[in-house]
């Protein structure tokens, strides 16, 4: 366990009150209402005490940022805060200090706060919320619900960050209509991962640990990872990977590799860096289509951005691998960049009721 620490007593509140995450219904928003304040406290270390209904916080733990979004059942957004990972210090300090802004802005909202949940990346057992290994976050054996429901009373629940996001994009598919039964969901960010959908079930594998994608061998004997293996996936086709070849090809260092993209038309080096890693994803996708059959596969994370750019060559490069069947749908997400929180709301309030949550997706 590598992050012991134990932040600060939370600030007053800081973060951009109401948002534009979800649609909010602001004449449902209760202010300083209620029998609700009365039944509840907060400080820093201490319980809340929780009385039904109340708020949930959704955080979405990624090895760059941390973002979550303090919401009601039904979806409705009281607040949302990004901090960067490494703000506080640790990343479990970061999480910590978010958690404890939004547990104060429940405070101030009149509400208690009835439940947490958590997407992170790694190996999750989501039975026991034990990060088991989160290589991006440095956190090996971490006891994160443990953790996390004695400093806060509430239901925790802590999941993968790609199972979460992808539970996130299947409601919001559902919520306009579109059943999906068999699916892939792969957000590329800091690194790669997949949630696959078979017969309408999410695929946990034997140790929770299936769908990290990004560790699939894409080139033998290719670029050093972070796993500790060579020609990982994701070693060439992260967001963190693209930018990181580009600047060694020769290119300039770049604040996102979604700049890379928008650069293909005019420098060859950023056109080269991002034909391998689409070359990569395709090598890596036709494995995953070939053992799951998936109707629709979806891209999210940051690189989805990158739109046509990064789907048009990517679908083209999937179909000529796969002379031998008609390929899925290959489709950029409709939750974008905020799933993992989305998720990570579904998670929080799952023991109680999801539907609504579902509902207040905007998609
Ligand atoms: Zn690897």
């Amino acid at each position: 366990m590598s992050d012991p620490a134990v932040p600060r007593p939370p600030k007053k509140i800081h973060g951009a009150r109401l948002p534009h995450l979800l649609r909010v219904r602001s004449d449902r928003i209760p202010m300083n209402g209620g029998t609700a304040k009365a039944a509840m406290t907060f400080r820093a270390g201490a319980p809340v005490v929780v009385s039904e209904p109340g708020l949930l916080i959704g955080a979405d733990v990624g090895g760059t940022g941390i973002k979550a979004v303090l919401a009601d059942p039904d979806g409705t957004v009281h607040a949302r805060i990004a901090r960067p990972t490494a703000a506080e210090g640790s990343p479990y300090a970061t999480l910590v200090h978010v958690l404890d802004t939004l547990a104060g802005e429940a405070l101030d909202a009149g509400q208690p706060l009835s439940g947490i949940g958590a997407a992170v990346p790694g190996i999750v057992d989501r039975h026991t919320g034990t990060v088991v290994r989160a290589t991006n976050l440095d956190w090996h054996e971490l006891e994160l619900t443990h953790r996390l429901r004695h400093r806060y009373a509430v239901p925790v629940t802590v999941d993968h960050d790609a199972r979460a996001a992808a539970d996130a994009e299947w409601a919001a598919r559902a919520a306009v209509g579109e059943q999906v039964e068999d699916a892939a969901f792969v957000p590329i960010g800091t690194g790669i991962a997949a949630a696959l959908r078979i017969g309408g079930r999410t695929v946990t594998g034997a140790r929770c640990a299936a769908g990290e994608f990004g560790h699939v061998v894409v080139v033998a004997g290719g670029e050093p990872c972070t796993c500790g293996g060579h020609g990982c996936l994701e070693a060439y086709a992260s967001a963190s990977a693209i930018g990181r070849r580009y600047e060694r090809a020769g290119g300039r260092r770049l604040p996102d590799a979604a700049v890379v993209a928008q650069s293909i038309s005019s420098d060859p080096v950023a056109a080269r860096v991002w034909v391998e890693a689409v070359d990569a994803l395709a090598r890596g996708l036709v494995g995953l289509i070939a053992l799951s059959d998936p109707e629709l596969v979806v891209i999210g994370g940051g690189l989805s951005s990158a739109g046509a750019v990064l789907l048009n060559p990517l679908r083209s490069r999937v179909a000529a691998q796969l002379p031998w069947r008609r390929p899925p749908r290959i489709e950029q997400s409709l939750t974008g960049p905020e799933a993992g929180q989305l998720g990570a709301l579904l998670l929080a309030g799952a023991r109680r009721t999801p539907e609504p949550v579902v509902r207040s997706l905007r998609v």
